[in-house]
Order: C-alpha cells, then sequence, then structure tokens
C-alpha cells in the first residue's frame, strides 16, 4: 500500500514518513502541490495525506485537481494535515473533495486509526465494486435471456417486437427501407399428429436454427412469431434482396430433409411471405406484418413450400 505525503516542513514530512512506514505503508513524498499532482498520476497511491499550506497551489486546490485526474467511479481517500482550528476550513478540504482531516502536529495513534478506517471503506467499496460488476453481468445473462424462445432459443415474439418498433422508427427518420418475411412451416399439425409432439418440438428447433442460419447481414433478425411460425426483420433491405433471403430461408429448410410422411413433398417445407416498405408518419409497424402475412397466405394457397411477395412497396399505410 502507498500513501502519497504532501507536506514542505521537512520535519512533519520526515515524522509521518516514519509512522507510515511503521505500519507497512509505503510513503511517497511531495514537497509542493504540484509535485503532489504529477506524483498522483504517476503512482496512483492508495490514499493522500494533504497539507493545506503549502508553498505554491494550496491543499484545497490540490485536492480539486487531484479529483479531476480520477477516472469516473475511481476514489482514493485524501486525509487533509492541518494546523487551522476554523470549522470553515474544514469544511472548505471536504468541498474540494477531501474525506478526512488530522490536526497537526501529527499523532501517530490518531494518523494509524484514521488510515485504518480509510482502509475499511477502501475495502467496502471495493467489495462493493465487485458485487455491482457480478450483478451488471448477471442483468445481461437476463436480458440475454428475456430476449430468448425457451423451445427454439432464439429471439422470442418480445424482443422482436421492440426491434420492429424500433427499426420502424428509424425508417421513419432516415427513410430507410425495410423488409419482413413471415415463415410458416407447412401441415405442421400433420406431422405432430403422425410423429408425436415432441418430434414437432425437435423439428421446430431444426427448422428455427437453419433460419437463423440463412441469415447474413448483422442487422438481420429471425423469432419465434408463435407456434410454427418465424419472422426474419431485415433492415435496408429491399423486397427484391429481402426475396432472396426468403428462397434461401426455404432452400435451407428443405435441405435438412426432415421426413414428413404427411407432405407431398417427402419432407418438412415451409411457406413464406415478403413485405418491404419506407414508414410513413401516422402509419404503424404491423400494416408490414400484415402484408407479409397475406403474401405468406396466397404461398399457402400456391401449393405451399414456396415464396410470396407482397403486392406494393408503398401501401403500408393505413
Ligand atoms: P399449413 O401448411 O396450412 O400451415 O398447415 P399446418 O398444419 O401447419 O397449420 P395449422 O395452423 O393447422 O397447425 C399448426 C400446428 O403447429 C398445430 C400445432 O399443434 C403445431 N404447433 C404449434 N406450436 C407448436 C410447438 O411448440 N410444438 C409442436 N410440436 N407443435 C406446435
Ligand atoms: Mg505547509
Ligand atoms: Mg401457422
Ligand atoms: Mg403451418
Amino acid at each position: 500500500m502507498k500513501a502519497l505525503v504532501v507536506e514542505d516542513t521537512r520535519t512533519a514530512m520526515q515524522v509521518i514518513c516514519h509512522y507510515l512506514e511503521r505500519m507497512g505503508i509505503t510513503p511517497l513524498p511531495a514537497e509542493t502541490g504540484s509535485i503532489a499532482v504529477e506524483k498522483f498520476i504517476a503512482e496512483r497511491p492508495d490514499m493522500v495525506l494533504l497539507d493545506i499550506v503549502l508553498p505554491d497551489i494550496d491543499g484545497f486546490e490540490v485536492a480539486r485537481r487531484l479529483r479531476q485526474v480520477e477516472q469516473p467511479g475511481e476514489w482514493t481517500p485524501i486525509i487533509f494535515l492541518t494546523s487551522m482550528t476554523k470549522d470553515e476550513d474544514l469544511e472548505a478540504g471536504i468541498a474540494a473533495g477531501g474525506d478526512d482531516y488530522i490536526h497537526k502536529p501529527v499523532s501517530d495513534v490518531v494518523l494509524g486509526a484514521k488510515i485504518r478506517a480509510m482502509q475499511r471503506i477502501i475495502q467496502m467499496r471495493y467489495s462493493l465494486l465487485v458485487l455491482t460488476r457480478k450483478l451488471d453481468t448477471a442483468n445481461q445473462e437476463l436480458r440475454r435471456l428475456t430476449s430468448l424462445d425457451g423451445l427454439t432459443g432464439i429471439t422470442n415474439r418480445r424482443h422482436f417486437d421492440d426491434t420492429l418498433n424500433r427499426e420502424w422508427r428509424r425508417s421513419m427518420r432516415q427513410g430507410a427501407e425495410f423488409s419482413v418475411i413471415m415463415c410458416d412451416v407447412d401441415q405442421f399439425k400433420e406431422y405432430n399428429d403422425r410423429l408425436g409432439h415432441l418430434e414437432g418440438d425437435d423439428c421446430l428447433r431444426k427448422v428455427a436454427t437453419t433460419l437463423a442460419a440463412a441469415m447474413d447481414r448483422g442487422g438481420d433478425l429471425v423469432a419465434r412469431y408463435g407456434g410454427e411460425e418465424f419472422v426474419a426483420i431485415l433492415p435496408e433491405t429491399s423486397l427484391a434482396g429481402a426475396s432472396i433471403v426468403a428462397e434461401r430461408m426455404r432452400n435451407a429448410v428443405a435441405a435438412l430433409a426432415i421426413a414428413h410422411p404427411g407432405s407431398p413433398f417427402g419432407h418438412v417445407t415451409i411457406s413464406l411471405g415478403v413485405a418491404s416498405g419506407v414508414a410513413m408518419p401516422e402509419t404503424d409497424p404491423r400494416q408490414l406484418i400484415k402484408a407479409a402475412d397475406r403474401a405468406l397466405y396466397e404461398a399457402k394457397h400456391a401449393g405451399r413450400n414456396c415464396v410470396h411477395l407482397a403486392q406494393s412497396v408503398e401501401n403500408i399505410e393505413h
């Protein structure tokens, strides 16, 4: 442990340094205010013993400068050494960033007791920092978990809704077009009926992972919309661009070749609807979902295992 000792009187300095060494603390002597600030920056002591009357800048100003040097969240205890006895001086010292004061001439008993008290605060503060860091990590993990779907592990509906609203507002501000893809597993009721719900769950997990892997941009997001339906949001992507991604999703799920005894294709397939648009004032992002849903409905009617595009980019108004 290191203590910066700022004291211009040689004998006082010698006595304090001697006391500190006896307590197992390394003293870092500084005879002026400016040397004190330099040493503080270079050595980062664990505490500072600071004389008020110094030949250059006074102790109050030194304290203020030390506090400015500290990063947010950092704190080094500052104990003023004072032969002044006015209450106003004590008040000024605390206001300048000091934590305590010791009357001169310094007694080794008082110095020892005050240093122990500061060490206790340092230790408690450190424990609190460790705890806060743990809490931050736990909160981050909690946030991550509450945004995921329990069955498939991909983004859940709640987090998707947040992202959709955010993208909608961004689109409104920047005029950036974005796309939405709705996907639905074909004849999934039949899959469950024939193979059981556990097989069904397993299939949904595989489909979800495959859909997520089919996205290629950092901002793209796939979520489980509900049941056997999935939804993707593609920021700054046109209808043409999104239709390519949708086709890739369809192919990727087909390539899993999950046997589906009730399907005319023989394996699990998905149908997809794509819609794109730029958000307009007094419109709602659900309009884009509705448009993609209608396109998905058309894909189902066209025989499933295909991609349909929403009519117009501009029709996302009331
Ligand atoms: P379509 O091709 O028209 O979409 O037919 P479909 O059978 O997929 O559509 P429908 O909406 O009739 O059935 C959806 C089925 O998805 C019914 C439901 O049992 C099943 N399902 C929804 N969520 C889950 C789930 O979490 N696990 C399992 N195993 N099945 C689910
Ligand atoms: Mg002095
Ligand atoms: Mg469905
Ligand atoms: Mg379905």
